[in-house]
């Protein structure tokens, strides 16, 4: 018989009883074993046979080659597949063979800042910089601060505008970050200006509200302020934020803790005032939501409403973030998917 033939049937027999050792092999150990007797560099069988290569003619020696390679493969995708069925990782003969040192590093993955963490940044640096300092307050509070105080007694009708988490003891969830105003009043005489980011919570699941979101609330409060310095605050945030050319436009409105309240929209950053699906065609977008302090509510916090006036603000992050990143589910935020995240 010619050495070719011979040895591609000594290849064939090993194949058989390798698969056949590999099927019975029923632990890591011997699953190690079978790939150092097959594999392994100095005394493998495999290795051994190829050892024969050089006696052959160029001819036969590419027919080996090619043989003996197809059975290298097949017997080390079934090692790999049983390693795998053991959870353990592959007994891989790369390790001692071959490998291919230029392939790229892995990457170290780095973390991103939430797209909700990143707009409530912005926003606060922006009115740092005209002069507002930071107020916080508890999540968890007193019916007084998130109602009563805000010019919202018990009976209200404006109290069915917020479906409110009720808590036992006679405490809520904040249904919105205008109890900082009063907490920092109580304890600051005027002039104050504020800005009070934080979370709030309603009970509301859907395209456009969380049960839990972020607001920025502003208040500012001194001699003589009047609506004009309201618009001037707002237009200067809002031309930073979403691009000098914006263009802005006050509503008149109803909240409750202002007098005049108006609601803020800028024309469509999408169409540019065209109309589209996100303006709803009206070439408009809501932004926020603001008025001159309620003399009512400066009144509880014994504040001079002779002497004082002042303005408030509030401005819902996801709102904006869901604008600048043009997104269209709000619940996106808070399902924590990476592939979301790391856009
Ligand atoms: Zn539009």
């Amino acid at each position: 018989m010619p050495p070719i033939d011979e040895l591609i049937g000594q290849l064939d027999t090993i194949r058989q009883q390798a698969e056949q050792e590999l099927t019975a092999a029923d632990s890591a150990e011997k699953l190690e074993a079978f790939r150092i007797r097959y594999f392994g560099r100095a005394s493998g069988v495999l290795t051994g046979l190829m050892k024969n290569l050089s006696a052959l003619s160029p001819e036969d020696r590419a027919v080996f080659g090619k043989a003996a390679n197809s059975t290298k493969q097949k017997l080390q995708d079934l090692l790999d597949q049983k390693a795998g069925t053991m959870g353990k990782g592959t007994a891989a003969p790369h390790t001692d063979a071959w490998q291919d040192i230029t392939l790229p590093g892995r990457g170290i993955a780095r973390g991103h800042i939430h797209p909700i963490t990143r707009v409530l940044g912005e926003v606060v640096s922006i009115f740092s910089t005209m002069g507002f300092s930071i107020a916080e307050g508890p999540e968890i509070e007193l019916d007084y601060y998130n109602f009563e105080a805000l010019n919202m007694p018990g009976d209200h009708p404006a109290r069915d505008m917020q479906d409110t988490f009720y808590l036992p003891g006679g405490f809520l969830l904040r249904t919105q970050t205008s109890p900082v105003q009063i907490r920092t009043m109580e304890k600051t005489p005027p002039p104050v200006s504020i800005i009070a980011p934080g979370r709030v919570f309603r009970r509301d699941w859907d395209l456009t509200h969380t049960p839990m979101f972020h607001q920025v609330e502003g208040l500012l409060v001194d001699r003589g302020i009047s609506m004009t310095h309201l618009k001037g605050v707002l237009e200067a945030f809002l031309r930073a934020f979403f691009g000098m050319d914006t263009k802005i436009r006050f509503r008149p409105s109803y909240f409750p803790f202002t007098e005049p309240s108006t609601e803020v929209d800028i024309g469509c950053i999408f169409c540019k005032g065209k109309g589209c699906r996100v303006c709803k065609t009206s070439g408009w977008l809501e932004i926020l939501g603001a008025g001159m302090v309620h003399p009512e509510v400066l009144k509880r916090v014994k504040y001079d409403t002779e002497v004082c006036t002042g303005f408030a603000f509030g401005i819902g992050i996801e709102r904006l973030a869901m604008l600048k990143y043009n997104i269209g589910d709000l619940r996106m935020f808070f399902e924590n998917d990476l592939r979301f995240l790391r856009q």
